[in-house]
Formats: structure tokens, C-alpha cells, sequence
């Protein structure tokens, strides 16, 4: 009776939760992942954002801050936190985070490369091989019965088609690796030529732009590749070249993009990844000759998995005094 109404149980139950290490979740992160924090940690759930005051009550507790690949975490939120020691991010990206001002406090900053990598390689794909052979237009004239009145529109060819990578790490490798089983001739840039490495080099994104058919966009986010891709790099990618995006929304010049679209000066984009997400501009969504993802390069149940369990181990590592499994580079 007593353990039913739970009586006896709450003075256990209370000191368990009050040796967990207090964490900060400033993400709305996968449900999988929330219910593993919950079993290791006293989680307060972006109460940054919501309620301020109880933030303030509990800043001095907090060791720990779960992230997103997207997830804000400015100098000032770090200052609030005086007992953080790691950042974990679920997703590779962090340019959200000031790495800089984690490495001042001696704050651990980690994220989950390599498991995602395939995913966001065959999204790439997908995305050139949709927009460049129409798939949603071919599925919406099934769909809204335009078959009879005859064949869809021609589109455009991609096996043996010419590809550029922007930024060619981890996942830049795994879509040239892909776009090489299509028997497309690929060249790359990055910030760094690559030594040993068979593809043409271009020193500039609009260098590539010009000699290629499909530019496909991965480096990562921050002030380093701000509007990278601008109206030169389109210009260079001419009205027969397709852009696509899967990097940040940050890397590519957004209202530059709309015009070059718009005035026809290239033929068409593919993007996962927007400036201002979730809004997308009403421009784009009016365009024929883009396809349009929901920021959706990782999200397979598979890679989900895997990247919960790396973020997670992260936390784990760190709390149980062992060496960090995916630390960024800057404070490894
Ligand atoms: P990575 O291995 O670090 O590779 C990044 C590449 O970008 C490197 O080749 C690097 O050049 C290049 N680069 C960096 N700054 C550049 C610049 N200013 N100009 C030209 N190239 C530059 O990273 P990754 O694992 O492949 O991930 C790349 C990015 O993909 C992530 O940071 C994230 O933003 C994005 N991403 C998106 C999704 C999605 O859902 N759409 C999912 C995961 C990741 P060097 O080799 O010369 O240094």
C-alpha cells in the first residue's frame, strides 16, 4: 500500500535525483535522447528560453549543456553557467556554439561526426538527382492526373554530368564517392588542396562553379563561410547549373539565390538547409525548379540512433572521468 501511493519510495527516489549532475538541454533534442539524459542526469529543459528566472536559480548547478547541430550557445549563456564543463552537441555542426569562449573556461565542446556522414551523402544525392530530374513535379503530375493529357516534361541528365564539392571533409568525400558511382567527372574546393587526392582542385567556389554542372555545398557554418556561395559563384554556375545545398543555410547568400533563380542565371536548387529555419522564403516555395527539405540530411532512425548514443556517450565519458569519444577539434 505504502509503496503504491509511493510514500516510502520518495526520500530514495529524491537523493538519487539530487547526485545526478545537473544538466542544461537547449535544443528540442530527439525524445530518445531526452530519455536517456533523464536516467543519468536532473534535466532542465530550455528553460534559457523559457523561464529565465528559474535559469538563474539553477545556473550555479549546471555541468553540463546538451546542444543540437542548430542550437544557439553564445558567449553570454556560457558566462550565466559558472560550473559547465562540456557542451555536447547532437549533430556535427557547431558553429552555433562559441568554442572560443568554452576554450577560455577550459569547457569541453563535443559533436558527432562520421555517423551521419552517409545520410547527408545520399540526401546530396537525392537532392541532384531530384531537382535535376523533377522526381516531386513527375510524382505531383501522376498524382494530379496530368498523365493522360500526356508525358511529363523532359529533365536533365545526370549520370556523367560534372560535379563540384565545396568542402571536401567527411561528408564531401562520401557524396564525390557517390556522384563517382554515376559516372559523373568530380571537382572540388576547399580551404586546403588535398594532398594525394585524384580530383581537379579549384583554388575559388567560383572557379569550380564554372566548370562544373552541379555544385553541392558541405562545409560548415560560422563567419569563416558566410554567403560563400554569392551572385559571382552563381553567375559562374550559369543558367544550365544546379545548386545544392546541404551545409548551413548561413554558407549560401539566400536573397542572392532567389535572384539568380528568379532571372533564370542558373537552372534550378536543391536545398536542405535554409537562413532563417523553419522559415522558408514564400519565393522559393512558388519556384518550380526547386526542391525544398525540411533540414532532413541526418534524420533516418538509424543515424538518429547513433548520434544519441554518441552524444550521450560524450556526457557519460566525461562524468565517469574517461576520455572523450568525439571531442571538436579546437578543444581536444
Ligand atoms: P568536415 O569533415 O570538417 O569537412 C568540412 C570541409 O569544409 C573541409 O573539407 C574544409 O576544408 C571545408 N571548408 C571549411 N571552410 C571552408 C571555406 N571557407 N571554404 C571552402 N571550404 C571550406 O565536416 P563534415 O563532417 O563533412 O560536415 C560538414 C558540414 O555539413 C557540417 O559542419 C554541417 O554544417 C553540415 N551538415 C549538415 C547536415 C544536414 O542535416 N543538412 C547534417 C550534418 C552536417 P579543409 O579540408 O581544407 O579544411
Amino acid at each position: 500500500m505504502v509503496q503504491r501511493h509511493g510514500v516510502r519510495a520518495f526520500p530514495e527516489r529524491l537523493e538519487s535525483e539530487l547526485s545526478k549532475p545537473d544538466v542544461l538541454v537547449v535544443a528540442k533534442l530527439w525524445p530518445p535522447m531526452m530519455e536517456a539524459l533523464h536516467g543519468a542526469f536532473l534535466v532542465h529543459d530550455r528553460i534559457h528560453q523559457t523561464d529565465p528566472a528559474a535559469l538563474a536559480a539553477v545556473a550555479p548547478r549546471i555541468r553540463a549543456m546538451a546542444a543540437s547541430g542548430e542550437s544557439k550557445v553564445p558567449r553570454e549563456l556560457i558566462a550565466q553557467l559558472p560550473a559547465l564543463e562540456i557542451i555536447s552537441v547532437f549533430g556535427v555542426g557547431y558553429d552555433g556554439v562559441d568554442v572560443a569562449a568554452a576554450r577560455e573556461r577550459g569547457i569541453h565542446v563535443t559533436h558527432t561526426p562520421d555517423v551521419l556522414t552517409d545520410d547527408v551523402a545520399d540526401l546530396a544525392l537525392g537532392l541532384v538527382l531530384a531537382v535535376a530530374r523533377r522526381i516531386p513535379q513527375a510524382d505531383q503530375y501522376v498524382r494530379q492526373g496530368h498523365w493522360p493529357e500526356g508525358p511529363a516534361p523532359l529533365a536533365r541528365k545526370v549520370s556523367g554530368a560534372r560535379l563540384g564539392v565545396v568542402g571536401l571533409g567527411r561528408i564531401g568525400q562520401a557524396i564525390a564517392q557517390r556522384a563517382e558511382a554515376f559516372g559523373m567527372a568530380v571537382a572540388y574546393t576547399a580551404r586546403h588542396e588535398k594532398v594525394g587526392c585524384a580530383y581537379p582542385y579549384h583554388p575559388t567556389p567560383a572557379a569550380l562553379a564554372a566548370a562544373v554542372d552541379f555544385l553541392v555545398v558541405i562545409t560548415p557554418g560560422g563567419a569563416q563561410t558566410r554567403k560563400l556561395i554569392d551572385t559571382e559563384v552563381l553567375t559562374a554556375l550559369g543558367p544550365q547549373g544546379f545548386l545544392v545545398n546541404v551545409a548551413r543555410g548561413s554558407v549560401v547568400d539566400q536573397a542572392a539565390l532567389v535572384e539568380a533563380l528568379q532571372a533564370g542565371r542558373i537552372a534550378g536548387a536543391g536545398l536542405d538547409v535554409f537562413e532563417d529555419e523553419p522559415d522558408v522564403p514564400l519565393a522559393l516555395r512558388a519556384m518550380d525548379n526547386v526542391v525544398l527539405t525540411p533540414h532532413i540530411g541526418s534524420a533516418t532512425w538509424q543515424t538518429r540512433r547513433a548520434m544519441a548514443d554518441l552524444a550521450f556517450g560524450n556526457l557519460q565519458a566525461h562524468f565517469a572521468g574517461q576520455p572523450l569519444l568525439t571531442p571538436v577539434p579546437q578543444t581536444a
